[in-house]
């Protein structure tokens, strides 16, 4: 038979529905991580029968969905992360929301959810963006959240494919992570808990990845730790923290530096905050210096054992660890829970390493717009 291609996501389809309610921003000051959302959301349907349906901008607000859709049984969810920038000008900057899309396609194709032309939802994102941009506060480390969600909705139980999805963005406007100075974070080096394992799905951004990490944060929590520091393995394989990805700068015998993190496999999640690092690190030894990071810097995406900060921590070579993610994009680590006691971690005077702070400040100057850059896409 006659192969017929099913439409895609098509940005010139688009029909706006302006509200009749705006609502008014809170204060700067006054917000709190994902709770105030902007005016609009956008909303894509799609069914295996006809593909992807017209997109819609509309007022934010509930969905209506069939209590037996796919999504509340079966965990058919995946979302993405990404933020929106606004300059003095008005001025609306994504950060490398390319990478956001493949990101989300290759989610999409793990649960058997339809894959979509990323261009095209990027077109898209950046509309509703626009519409909204009065949300997007200016003061520095402010931005606009973004959350585009994909989750199954067809009605019925059974496992299997969804034959109908819903895609859908919703804008958060946040603070900076840092509201009163940099805030080290400390670890639970945790064994009872795994949070990803080859084979498994950490790789992907899924819901089902999410809520399980609940009760070992809250366990964390009551040892007096911020956070999980995911092991695998019966070498304690250190993996990721919390919900970020993990560098460890490490002190060479010949007096330079090692920058070290997890190779992408099954168990990270190929975050867009670390690629930058790797890229900016690469570029940095490759000629085009970033202040405050040494000059003999050395990269590898390598594996790193609990053994090895033990005997760092020892011979006084270790010199920094950080999570790195769209939240906080850098997050300094102070110590780390691991056999009963803690390994201690330096985090110099400002209470970020001079590593993580250089990198921060580039990654931030870029996002803002300040240093120009081709990751960072007007919308
Ligand atoms: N690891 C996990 C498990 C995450 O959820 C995130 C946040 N998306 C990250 C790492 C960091 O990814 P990114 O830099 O793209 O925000």
């Amino acid at each position: 038979g006659e192969i017929i291609q099913l439409p895609d996501i098509d940005p010139s389809l688009l029909k706006i529905e302006n509200t009749n309610t705006p609502k008014t921003r809170p204060p700067s000051s006054k917000l709190i991580f994902g709770r105030t959302f902007t005016d609009h959301m956008l909303a894509i349907p799609w069914s295996s029968a006809t593909g992807w349906g017209t997109p819609v901008i509309k007022p934010y607000g509930p969905l209506e969905l069939d209590p037996s859709s796919t999504v509340f049984h079966y965990a058919f969810t995946l979302f993405e992360g990404m933020k929106a920038y606004c300059q003095e000008d008005g001025t609306v900057r994504l950060f490398r929301p390319d990478m956001n899309m493949k990101r989300m396609n290759r989610s999409a194709s793990r649960l058997a959810l339809p894959t979509f032309d990323g261009d095209a939802l990027e077109e898209l994102i950046k509309r509703l963006v626009v519409l909204d941009s009065e949300w997007i506060p200016k003061e520095k480390g402010y931005s606009l959240y973004i959350r585009p969600t994909l989750i199954g909705t067809q009605r019925g139980l059974g496992v299997g494919p969804s034959s109908d999805a819903l895609l859908f963005v919703i804008c958060s406007p946040v603070g900076p992570y840092y509201a009163t100075g940099f805030k080290p974070v400390s670890l639970l080096a945790t064994t009872k808990y795994v949070r990803a394992w080859q084979g498994g799905t950490g790789s992907y951004k899924l819901g089902v990845n999410y809520a399980p990490g609940v009760v070992p944060q809250a366990d964390a929590a009551k040892q007096g730790y911020g956070q999980n520091l995911w092991l695998a393995g019966e070498d304690d394989t250190l993996t990721e923290v919390g919900t970020m990805n993990l560098f460890v700068a490490f002190k060479l015998p010949d007096g330079s530096t090692e920058l070290a993190t997890p190779p992408l496999d099954d168990v990270i999640l190929p975050g867009v905050t670390r690629d930058s690092v790797l890229e900016l690190v690469k570029s940095h030894a490759a000629g085009n210096a970033i202040p405050g990071l040494p000059t003999n810097i050395k990269l590898s995406e390598r594996k790193v054992v609990m053994a090895e900060l033990v005997e760092a921590e020892k011979n006084g070579t270790l010199l920094e660890v950080f999570g790195t993610g769209t939240a906080a994009i850098v997050s300094a680590v102070d110590k780390i829970g691991y056999k009963g006691r803690d390994i201690q971690i330096p985090t110099g005077p400002t209470g970020l390493g001079s590593i993580a702070k250089a990198l921060l400040d580039r990654i931030q100057g870029i996002q803002t717009g300040e240093i120009e850059h081709e990751w960072s896409v007007i919308a």
